[in-house]
């Protein structure tokens, strides 16, 4: 399962505008409270410290930063599209965490995972998939595809509120508006708390008396979108891209889930790509092999001219630099491998086969009298030779 990773921005509590002064603020006054000299074995500001310095890591440098803008954590990592869509990091607050949730969290598999249903704050909304299918070349140049998804998004009528317009939602009497309730069980030295969600609220920590018409107090109606995506050149066959806040609507005000978009590159009929090489195998007849050639190989830009040197071995390879597939990081292009195949006259007419053999006399390759493998047109070669002796 991959890391259930938290917002870059929120992790530094800025803004996706924020300047380098203003990312640099937020890091420096983070880094100070969580840094493990000032907490002392606590594994929390530990884990917190590295978050921190991983998201600034990233937003600091102008590059990263512009292609997890675009990207978002999974940008087109491979690996990306193996999970299963993960609640988010949004509900979680340092702040009011007590061993109940702790230990939910720890056996509810991650943070990512359940934690974040029993938690009446801000939840980030649910992630999306979704496919396209390109072509070899569209991989190659890049390309924008729209696709059509039904998502969740924030009601307009209630602001996602869920409240009839003018009304505003009782915070739930049970749990006090944190969605949960702890449970004991047990007795004296025994006794153990469970903390789950509140039946009365529906873990929303409010209740609702007058209902938005628009959305029946959900707060997020369903839409049907079309979604323009853009497509980086060179992303490879299984690939994924995560359009960050293009999922569903988050909840309690929290931010939108991401879609992610799963690539599927059709192989082509006459190019194979590995990583960014391409590799071709390139049909040149005897002759051409033989002799030299000015050869025209097809490559994704286009028809490239290519000298092929006289006495070309069958199987030779030759490289076309920087005609490969461009690197989907943006770095470069890689190569072109081009294969040599010979081709093999097949079908030959009676006088192009008698030239051969000609050819094959003027090279010193004469044929065995008596082979039966021979067809009549060579015995008839061996009974004029003898005619001419
Ligand atoms: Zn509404
Ligand atoms: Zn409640």
């Amino acid at each position: 399962m991959p890391e259930q990773k938290r917002d870059y921005y929120e992790v530094l509590g800025v803004s996706k505008g924020a300047s380098a002064d203003e990312l640099k603020k937020a890091y420096r006054k983070l880094a100070k409270q969580y840094h493990p000299d000032m907490n002392p074995g606590d594994k929390t500001a530990e884990a917190k410290f590295k978050e921190i310095n991983e998201a600034y890591e990233v937003l600091s440098d102008p590059e990263k930063r512009s292609r997890y803008d675009q990207f978002g954590h999974a940008g087109v990592d491979p690996n990306f599209g193996a999970g299963g869509p993960g609640g988010g990091f949004g509900g979680f607050d340092m702040g009011d965490i007590d061993l109940g949730d702790l230990f939910g969290s720890f056996f509810g598999g991650g943070f990512g995972g359940g934690g974040g249903s029993r938690r009446s704050g801000p939840m980030k909304g649910e992630n999306l998939r979704a496919a396209v299918t390109i072509s070899f070349e569209e991989a190659a140049s890049g390309c924008e595809k729209e696709i059509t998804l039904t998502r969740s998004e924030p009601c307009e009528t209630c602001k996602g509120s869920g409240c009839a317009p003018g009304t505003t939602a009782e915070i739930c009497p049970d749990c006090h508006g944190s969605g949960t309730i702890r449970i004991q069980r047990g007795g004296g030295a025994f006794t153990f708390a469970t903390t789950t969600q509140c039946p009365k609220c529906g873990g929303t920590g409010k209740i609702i008396h007058s209902p938005c018409k628009s959305c029946n107090g959900a707060g997020s109606v369903r839409r049907q979108r079309k979604i323009t995506v853009k497509i980086p050149a060179g992303i490879d066959n299984g690939q994924a891209i995560s359009l960050r806040g293009q999922g569903g609507a988050g909840k309690n005000g929290g931010p939108a889930g991401d879609l992610i978009i799963s690539v599927t590159v059709r192989p082509h009929p006459q190019f194979k790509r590995d990583g960014t090489s391409i590799y071709l195998e390139q049909p040149v007849t005897f002759l051409q092999a033989t002799l030299g050639a000015e050869l025209e190989i097809p490559t994704i830009d286009g028809k490239v001219k290519w000298t092929l040197p006289e006495g070309t071995q069958p199987g030779t390879t030759f490289r076309l630099r920087g005609k490969g597939m461009p690197s989907v990081n943006g770095r470069g292009r890689g190569d072109q491998f081009v294969t040599v195949m010979v081709q093999v006259p097949r079908n030959l007419s009676r006088e192009q086969k008698e030239a051969l053999r000609r050819f094959g006399e003027a090279m010193g390759e004469v044929p065995k009298e008596g082979d039966e493998s021979l067809g009549d047109e060579i015995k008839g070669f061996f009974d004029k030779r003898k005619k001419k002796k």
